[in-house]
């Protein structure tokens, strides 16, 4: 909520660095960002929305490059919802954005360096660990995180050093969300359906000599409680090369899910179980590969063949049931099966990572927060520190989602700052320190150019971009 500039932010004479009122010309509200996604972006327009109190945004990020999960996440064939970048370079031509990328909190720069610059820090370090299974074998060699798979086809450098045995033909997928959508598809996909997306060169290559034949997505409970989006699912209807399968018997709903469906009708999840319907027995004339669509099934172990990875896996059959709540759980039956597969991906969801001296929630992922305002175990808020995105709320929604939880994050600071609740930095510039610290860090101007580098590279191939996929890469580029 914008805040009268005389009324709540002249109270500040006393501040250290200037005279002036907190918020002006000569006295701009400092804000250091953790995090260079999209919730780190929704952030900065919206401290730049603030026209009576002047905001000067530094973003800081452990990688080279901007943007998060929309450059290491979002799959290579959704080129659309990439083009969201363009926002986000309009709010960094803003002569009072800086970004240092490949600065990590926590290595290069502490909680107590930041106090020094800022008035207040907010936390959008995203939620880039994996939830685990917690099943016997799940850390055989062959069983590995839908996260690392789609850092490495995305070209993360953190990720891009791995490797994934396409040499087997059947994969499971564990979870029935939309990244676990996103590994199917692009393990269905054709090399000729993937060789126009800015997919990183080595899993083009990888995926090329892919052995593949049928990927199995399995869901624990059934069609009307599955995670994914409508147009995710109908996406897998319409592979070039690929049938996705569903089965009749896992189709019906039970009474529970009929039910709660009668009572709450949604659309959206109606037309969910329309396209999955049509699935059912649909194999495509002259497919090399299927996607069969399973619900009600969990993985109870995974088993090692002879070479040690993985060979098999054990499934058990579950049913509905409704708890007192009203939530519909899935509980095991007493049916077993046993799957031949030589590969599988946990997409269970994701998890954030504690930061150094920032209260943090084990149980649930996220630093602990109330309405973005980073909070003590005891409740007390941390004089301060702020987040938004994941780091904030957990893994959910879409890139979109993290516009309105910056904004509620951002009022927060706006309160704090006009009550005078905030650090009182005693140095201007950051600069120098950084360079100290991390003499190569990369800024916005040097992203624009790799990204102008990547895309002539990408132009020249019928591609929207070959990226880049280590900092020493892009360094050369550069000529740094
Ligand atoms: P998600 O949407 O939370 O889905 C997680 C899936 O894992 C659910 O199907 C869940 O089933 C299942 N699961 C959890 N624990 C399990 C277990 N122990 N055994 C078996 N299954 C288990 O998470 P996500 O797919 O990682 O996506 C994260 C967020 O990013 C979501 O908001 C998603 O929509 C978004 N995203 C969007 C796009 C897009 O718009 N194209 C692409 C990628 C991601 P239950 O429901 O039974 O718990």
């Amino acid at each position: 909520m914008p805040q009268s500039p005389n009324a709540t932010f002249g109270h500040n004479l006393s501040n250290p660095i200037s005279m002036s009122a907190l918020g002006t010309e000569q006295n701009p509200w400092r804000i250091a960002i953790i995090g260079a996604g999209p919730a780190g972006f929704y952030a900065a327009e919206h401290f730049f929305k603030q026209l009576d109190c002047i905001a000067h945004v530094d973003v800081f990020d452990r990688l080279p490059t901007p943007h998060g999960l929309v450059r290491s996440g979002v799959a290579p064939d959704h080129e659309k919802i990439k083009t969201v970048t363009r926002v986000f370079d309009k709010t960094a031509s803003n002569p009072r954005f800086r970004f240092f990328g490949n600065v990590e909190f926590g290595k290069h720069l502490q909680l107590a360096d930041l106090q020094k610059y800022y008035h207040q820090i907010y936390f959008s370090t995203g939620s880039l660990v994996d939830r685990k299974l917690d099943i016997p074998g799940e850390d055989l060699p062959r069983s590995h995180s839908a996260t690392e798979f789609v850092a490495w086809y995305n070209g993360h450098p953190d990720f891009r050093h791995l490797s994934f045995d396409l040499s087997q033909e059947r994969v499971a997928v564990v979870g029935v969300g939309n990244v676990a959508v996103d590994v199917a598809r692009i393990l269905c996909k054709t090399v000729d359906e993937l060789k126009t997306t800015d997919i990183a060169d080595y899993a083009l290559e990888a995926l090329a000599n892919s052995k593949v034949k049928d990927v199995i997505l399995m869901g624990r409970r059934g069609p009307s409680q599955a995670a994914f989006s409508l147009k995710e699912i109908k996406e897998m209807g319409e592979l070039e090369n690929a049938s996705s399968v569903t089965l009749p018997e896992e189709m019906a709903l039970d009474e529970y899910s009929a039910k709660a469906l009668e009572e709450n009708p949604d659309r959206m999840t109606e037309k969910t179980i329309e396209v999955l319907k049509e699935m059912i027995g649909g194999s495509k004339p002259g497919a090399s590969r299927t996607c069969h669509i399973r619900f009600l099934v969990s993985p109870t172990a995974l088993h090692p063949g002879e070479d040690g990875g993985v060979s098999s896996m054990s499934v058990v059959r579950n049913k509905i049931e409704r708890s007192a709540s009203g939530r519909l759980s899935s509980s095991m039956t007493d049916e077993k099966f046993e799957w031949p597969v030589g590969l599988v991906f946990r997409s269970v969801g994701y998890r954030g990572e504690a930061l150094p001296g920032i209260p943090f929630r084990e149980d649930w992922g996220v630093i602990r927060n109330e309405n973005g305002r980073v909070i003590s175990e005891s409740g007390d808020p941390l004089l301060g520190c702020y987040t938004g995105g994941w780091i904030k709320r957990g893994p959910s929604g879409v890139i979109g989602t993290n516009k309105p939880d910056a904004v509620e994050s951002v009022s927060c600071m706006l309160q704090d700052l006009a009550a005078g609740k905030h650090f009182s930095p005693t140095e201007s510039d950051i600069q120098s320190l950084i360079k100290s610290r991390q003499p190569a860090s990369f800024s916005y101007a040097d992203w624009l150019e790799l990204d102008r580098i990547e895309s002539e590279k990408g132009e020249a191939t019928g591609r929207p971009r070959i990226k880049f996929t280590s900092s020493e890469e892009m360094s050369a580029a550069l000529g740094k």
